[in-house]
């Protein structure tokens, strides 16, 4: 498959990226990072876009700098393999990378970058399929249709979000700088998401994400991240499961579980946190946090394997995650 033509962009900074997405606003302009999911999705011809803007030469979102008193600084443009390869970060914010070390390959990420992990469009069985194939099938609501597949008769699109690191930095309480012509605005990352399959995010044409900050205080927590995918050595999650758990002596102090894989948007579970606070882990607390989880999976048959196996691996996953982050790790005052 070919990539459809397009002309090319190549903004040197963040102010050259927002007058480019402002010029070129009306014929549209598509922002390639990595270009691993992009790229793949433009030859199905998911995406058409007349420029594409490759933000790769932005050097300053390139960056993940230590600010003392406030945390981690990340930059959209961050490689995965470096957060990979940052002891920094498998030190403080264990489960970030623990999330990380489990997208596609090492070759794509050393190539993906976090801003569009946390920006990856969203997946089902009748979207991401060539054009040919999408066309034998009247197409869907998502891309050229007016049909969903996947819930017949319904108006709302159901593509999941399929990014492992969002579900780790939700534990994490991570937030995001979004860039505009009016200016910089910082938000949970929780609000980018709309949790609807089409319009799976709240940020505008002429808006590029640039940077994701760790907060001092989420630092020290022990993590685990499990997923469930078709091929074990390269795949997006059909269900994934990051937890967060930070402990004094055997009690819990702060517990955060967050899912993805299974809904429109990245979820945290939030009744997670108030089963274990003050508490100690325990079979029937790890059960109890995998109940949970479960109930806020909203899978539907947006994939190979069935929606009832997917909701049982979440609630698994959130069982054996719990009950394997138990010592907590240093803060990074430590
Ligand atoms: C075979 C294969 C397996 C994969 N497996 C996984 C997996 O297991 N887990 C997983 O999470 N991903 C997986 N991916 C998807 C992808 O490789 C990663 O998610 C990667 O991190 C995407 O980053 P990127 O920089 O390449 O994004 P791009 O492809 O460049 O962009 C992805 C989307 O984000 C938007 N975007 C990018 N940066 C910004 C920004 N700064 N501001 C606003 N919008 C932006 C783009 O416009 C695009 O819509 C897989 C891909 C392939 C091809």
């Amino acid at each position: 498959m070919s990539l459809p033509s397009f002309k090319l962009l190549r903004p040197r900074n963040v102010e050259d990226a927002l007058g480019f997405l402002h010029r070129y606003e009306k014929e549209g302009v598509q922002i390639c990072a990595g270009g691993t999911d992009l790229l793949p999705s433009m030859k199905q011809r998911l995406f058409s876009p007349a420029y594409v803007m490759d933000i790769r030469g932005i050097e300053e979102l390139t960056h993940i700098r230590v600010v003392p008193g406030l945390g981690v600084e990340l930059g959209s443009l961050v490689k995965l393999s470096a957060i990979e390869d940052s002891g920094f970060i498998a030190t403080h914010y264990p489960v970030l990378r623990e999330a990380v070390m489990t997208v596609a390959s090492p070759i794509l990420r050393n190539m993906g970058t976090l801003g569009g992990n946390l920006c990856l469009d969203t997946r089902c069985l009748w979207y991401n399929q060539s054009l040919q194939w999408r066309k034998s099938c009247g197409y869907c609501i998502k891309k050229d249709g007016d049909l969903c597949h996947v819930a017949p008769g319904g108006k709302v699109c159901w593509a999941v979000f399929s990014g492992d690191s969002a579900a780790a930095l939700l534990c994490l309480h991570a937030e995001i700088e979004i860039a505009s012509p009016k200016g910089r605005r910082r938000i949970p990352l929780a609000d980018l998401y709309t949790n609807i399959g089409d319009d799976r995010m709240r940020l505008g044409k002429s808006e590029i994400l640039t940077r994701i900050f760790l907060p001092e205080a989420s630092a020290g927590y022990s993590g685990v991240y499990r997923k469930l995918r078709l091929r074990g050595s390269i795949d997006y999650p059909l269900a994934g499961v990051a937890v967060a758990i930070r402990k004094k002596g055997k009690i819990i102090d702060d517990a955060r579980v967050a899912i993805t894989g299974v809904n429109p948007a990245p979820r945290l579970v939030k009744d997670a946190t108030h089963a274990l606070i003050g508490r100690e882990m325990n079979e029937h607390a790890a059960m109890v946090v995998g109940e949970l989880a479960a109930r806020v999976a909203k899978p539907l048959t947006t994939s190979l394997l069935t929606p009832e196996y997917r909701r049982e691996m979440i609630k698994v996953f959130a069982k054996q995650s719990a009950s394997r982050a138990t010592p907590s790790g240093p803060s990074i005052r430590d």
